[in-house]
């Protein structure tokens, strides 16, 4: 085999492995039980399940997704988790190869599938995710700054709007920094809106700050994308719901999810004029 396929099998193995964590975490976060003891056990009848029968995906093909000791059913979800972290972490490898981008984007990426499951089942983005997000958003754009650029740009200063937007889009390091303000500024101005409009409150903190920390990781252009693709998608799944339920909301969406999938797309669509960002 070439070196290569081996590093795409080890990368979907990586992100199944990491998945299986990324399920203890989807169910005792919210539960605000430790993640690392007790270790795995049945949920139905608390038996500790061997490593032989904890491996990713294999296993809960094996077992057909029931437990080995009380037969007690799993949810398709524990399969699901293990697949998507595995398959979006083989895309990341393959769009940015063995590098810094790659072990970023990949801990960003594996965060926001929880956030996902954790936002859907109980209504909260916890803190635990995203308060040292947005500081490990700010230390990847730290690491991936051109400080030769930023030297050249400082030197050179002109005190035109246009320039300073030119360093703030240069310069990822103030891409980021810029884009964890405007990023959780622009969902609490969405968030004022909606509270006004629809005299409900529709977004939690939980969003502004994923919002945080999308901007620390990806910059300020990649708010502008995220904000439009998330309300769109969550327009037509509110409004479906709506139409399918025959029925006024009258719970509010979460919507983390819909925050969560369009930052991931935005990882992969880095043609948005964003190459000198993701390069
Ligand atoms: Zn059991």
């Amino acid at each position: 085999m070439e070196p290569n396929t081996i590093f795409l099998i080890f990368s979907f193995i990586l992100g199944a492995v990491v998945g299986s964590f990324l399920n203890v975490c989807i169910y005792r976060l919210p539960r605000e039980k430790s993640l690392a003891f007790p270790p795995s056990h049945c949920t139905s009848c608390s038996k500790p399940i061997p490593f032989y029968h904890n491996i990713p995906i294999i296993s809960y093909l094996i077992l057909r997704g029931r437990c080995y000791n009380c037969k007690e059913k799993y949810s398709w979800d524990y399969l699901f988790v293990e697949l998507l972290a595995g398959i979006l972490s083989l895309l990341l490898y393959l769009k940015y190869g063995p590098s810094i981008h790659f072990i970023f984007l990949f801990a960003f990426v594996m965060a926001l599938i929880v956030i996902t499951y954790i936002d859907l089942e109980h209504m909260i983005i916890p803190n635990v995710i995203t308060y040292p997000g947005v500081i490990i958003g700010f230390v990847y754009s730290g690491l991936s700054t051109d400080y030769d650029t930023l030297k050249f740009l400082m030197e050179n200063l002109q005190y035109n709007f246009l320039y300073i937007l030119f360093i703030f889009d240069e310069i990822k390091i103030f891409s980021s920094i810029l884009g964890a303000i405007i990023g959780s500024g622009s969902l609490l101005l969405v968030g004022f809106v909606y509270k006004n409009v629809r005299k409900i409150d529709g977004l939690g903190l939980g969003d502004v700050k994923l919002m945080a920390m999308v901007g620390a990781f990806l910059g300020w252009r990649s708010i502008i994308f995220v904000v439009l693709i998330s309300s769109l998608v969550g327009t037509i799944v509110g409004l479906s719901i709506i139409l399918y339920q025959k029925s006024n909301l009258k719970y509010a969406i979460p919507f983390g999810p819909f925050i969560s999938f369009a930052a991931t797309i935005y990882c992969f669509s880095g043609d948005l004029s964003l190459d000198y960002f993701l390069d």
